[in-house]
């Protein structure tokens, strides 16, 4: 990939970075442990758990993606950024262009 694609994708990634970091700084009280002081107003507490529930697996998901996120900003340095992982193949650029964070291709996906 040259060298100019390459940055392209770094400054991408380092957006796609920052936004997860802020947004997962936003939700941490989301997924605090729950209030008992009636703040909850009408929402059942069988609902307040549920919410909870969500926002952990959401907050899963995104430090996953945060991981994802660095692996692909390691592979730009190692120069094997834009290769498959598995059958280091070329991703293609449509994908990376939609998911710069790919380390798979579309087949090994
Ligand atoms: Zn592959």
């Amino acid at each position: 990939m040259d060298e100019t694609a390459l940055k392209k994708y770094g400054v991408m990634l380092k957006e796609l970075e920052s936004t997860l970091r802020a947004e997962i700084e936003k939700t941490v009280d989301d997924s605090a442990p729950l209030a008992v002081d009636g703040r909850m107003g009408r929402i059942s507490r069988g609902d307040a758990m549920q919410v909870q529930q969500m926002a952990l697996e959401m907050k899963r998901r995104r430090d996953i993606r945060l991981q994802q996120i660095r692996t692909a900003l390691q592979r730009i340095e190692q120069d094997t950024y834009g290769l498959c992982a598995r059958c280091r193949n070329p991703i293609g650029a449509a994908r990376l262009e939609a998911f710069p964070d790919a380390i798979n291709c579309v087949n090994c996906a």
